[in-house]
């Protein structure tokens, strides 16, 4: 498929996933003591952990049906394979609360909830699209836990994800990270590798679209799309859809034989 073909996709696509809007119910949060949101700070530990997000099982089943519906949509094909998903998704409110629970537990493997077998490429693609208004829910209503000046971390405070993208403030020459699952941005230093830690920093731009760089390391094999707030304007700017117009950019960094972490070894 030629590039701006998936880029179209991509677009059309999540332009109708960003029609979903969830009620303020949807999630919920307890707001932990203060000791513990510090021990957070100091031990790495994400508010996914410390407090996590209680969802209202019956909006989650019915955005996933939603979310479902618009793949179809889109892609045909894959009918069958999210039909018999549709099918396998629990239907009465203990086992869906237990499931919906399950869903927002790091490192929980949620294949082993269907007794079915059901295509884990498939319900994956459905699933990271259904989590992310939630996680966006939950990261507005936590954003007062943490200090996105101060978190300094590689990962996302809030879900403990790899970041999607980054971002050249720029009034200092700050460099921010941004979650793509959570669509927030937090504090990090100014150069370096941020999954690896590597101290090279190397980046390539493509011509006519100076305002992206392209950071790529080879301890870790990792890159990083980068947007130079310098040369954008940045009252419009929307990292989510900086993302997905430079998907080009990804293909580019990917064919050279890097990856972007955050949609490898996210902890989500
Ligand atoms: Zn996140
Ligand atoms: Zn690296």
């Amino acid at each position: 498929m030629a590039n701006n073909t998936i880029q179209q996709m991509l677009i059309d696509f999540n332009r109708e996933f960003l029609q979903i809007i969830l009620p303020e119910d949807a999630v919920e949060v307890v707001r932990p003591q203060a000791g513990l949101l510090k021990l957070s700070r100091e031990k790495d530990l994400h508010l996914i952990k410390l407090c996590p997000p209680r969802v209202n099982a019956d909006t989650f089943i019915k955005v996933f049906k939603e979310v479902a519906g618009i793949i179809i949509k889109h892609k045909p094909e894959m009918d069958n394979d999210i039909n018999k998903i549709l099918n396998a998704l629990p239907d009465e409110p203990v086992s869906s609360e237990l499931f919906v629970m399950r869903v927002f537990t790091p490192g929980t493997n949620l294949l082993e909830s269907f007794q079915e077998d059901i295509s884990p490429e498939t319900f994956s693609f459905i699933l990271s699209h259904v989590v992310r208004p939630f996680m966006k829910l939950y990261a507005r209503k936590v954003s007062t836990f943490y200090d996105s000046e101060q978190w300094l971390k590689n990962t996302c405070p809030v879900c403990g994800g790899k970041p999607t993208l980054a971002l050249l403030e720029k009034e200092d020459g700050k460099r921010y990270l941004y979650c793509g699952m959570c669509g927030i941005t937090w504090r990090f230093q100014r150069l370096g590798c941020p999954y690896c830690f590597s101290n090279e920093s190397l980046f390539f731009t493509v011509d006519g679209m100076d305002k992206y760089r392209v950071y790529y390391c080879d301890s870790c094999h990792g890159y990083i799309k980068t947007v130079n707030e310098a040369l954008v304007d940045s009252r419009n700017l929307d990292l989510f859809w900086e993302d997905i117009n430079t998907v080009h950019l990804d293909l580019l960094a990917m064919q050279e034989g890097y990856i972007n972490e955050s949609s490898e070894k996210a902890e989500k």
